[in-house]
């Protein structure tokens, strides 16, 4: 913080700049305040950015055939950068665990596709599944 007059650097909770002796108590208090609006202001904007880039591409995710791969990397890179550059949306919380949890369960379901395709190859007779080709 610096004093707005002489800009020499000040405390937050002095009452008067110890270079100009301007009085600082009010108009610090104030500017506080306005940076404080203006900047939970600019978040919030932010942050509904955020969740509406990652809403539009889970429903491009799971409408569109082509370029999966590129909507779940959109969705995931906006969803955590939301979570991490604003923590206190709620919104951003909910969608960020609920898309974790998504991806966990979709990881474990081809994972277990996965180990009954490996057993089902090895417990088939190589010779019979040719004639399905
Ligand atoms: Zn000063």
């Amino acid at each position: 913080m610096v004093c707005k007059k002489c800009g020499v650097k000040i405390e937050k909770n002095w009452e008067y700049c110890p270079n100009c002796r301007e009085n600082l108590l009010n108009e610090n208090i104030e500017t506080n305040k306005e940076t404080i609006i203006e900047k939970t202001d600019k978040d919030k904007t932010n942050s509904m950015i955020c969740i509406f880039v990652f809403l539009i591409n889970i429903i491009a995710l799971f409408t569109m055939d082509h370029y999966n791969g590129i909507f779940f990397i959109l969705a995931l890179i906006s969803i955590v950068t939301g979570f991490i550059k604003y923590p206190n949306s709620k919104i951003i919380k909910v969608l960020f665990w609920l898309f974790l949890i998504g991806v966990i369960l979709y990881v474990l379901l081809i994972i277990v596709l996965l180990i009954t395709c490996l057993n089902m190859i090895t417990n088939c007779d190589v010779s019979g599944m040719s004639n399905f080709g």
